[in-house]
Formats: structure tokens, sequence, C-alpha cells
């Protein structure tokens, strides 16, 4: 698919895009195998099942690569790492701020620009 990519605003063939990676979707499947149904924001809507998460295309291929190292991180941090259980969270040790900050900065973006209605209230307003 052709399209102008949202990061560099150029021409391109536009590859598809994670809004929150799949390497956090492990938790999606139950005991049995079976992909967990999300449930909708909206209340006229029955929950759907998103096997291969949500995507769009709204990036180029060197855009989209660019999230790789902080989705990684968060990936291994938030879904590997054994944190201390708190009264109200988490405390994670040796934390990279700058990769987390841009992890959970750049999957607003990417919600920003997603077509599907489960991000339909994430506006960023102007984002070029
Ligand atoms: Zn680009």
């Amino acid at each position: 698919m052709d399209g102008i990519c949202k990061f560099c605003n150029k021409q391109a063939k536009l590859v598809e895009s994670h809004i929150i990676p799949l390497g956090f979707y492990w938790q999606l499947v139950d005991e049995n195998g079976n992909i967990a149904k999300l449930l909708s924001p909206f209340d006229d809507e029955h929950p759907k099942r998103q096997p291969n998460g949500f995507y769009d295309y709204f990036l180029c291929d060197e855009h989209e690569k660019q999230f790789s190292d902080v989705d990684s991180y968060a990936c291994a941090l938030l879904r590997d790492s054994n944190p201390k259980e708190m009264k109200n969270g988490w405390e994670f040790s040796d934390v990279n701020y700058k990769l987390i900050k841009l992890f959970f900065i750049s999957m607003l973006w990417r919600a920003h620009w997603a077509t599907n209605i489960f991000f339909k209230k994430i506006n960023l307003g102007r984002c070029q």
C-alpha cells in the first residue's frame, strides 16, 4: 500500500505497524490456548478477538523499524522481568528511562494515527 509516511511525510510503500507491539499479546491467550476477547470501549459494540493485534499502515519501512529497539526493550522490561510488587503497582530496577519513555510516547503516537475504532478517542492534535 502506497501513501504518505506519517513520520517523514514522504510518499512511500507503507508497511504494517502494530500499535501495541505483538510481544505484548501473550497475555491474551488463556490456559486452553483460546485467544481472549478484548473489551470494547463502546457500549454498543461486542467484544472482539484480535489475534494479530491492532495494526495499521501509516509508516514507511525505514520509520517502522525505528520503533524496534524501544519495543524490544519495553517487552523485555514489562513482560519478561520480575518487578517488585508494591501497594499501588510494581517497582522495576535498572530501568533505562529514556527507552521506556520513548516506548510509551511512541505507542501513544502510533495510537493517534491508527484508524481502528479501538483508538478512536486518542487524538494528539496536530502531529506533523
Ligand atoms: Zn518514513
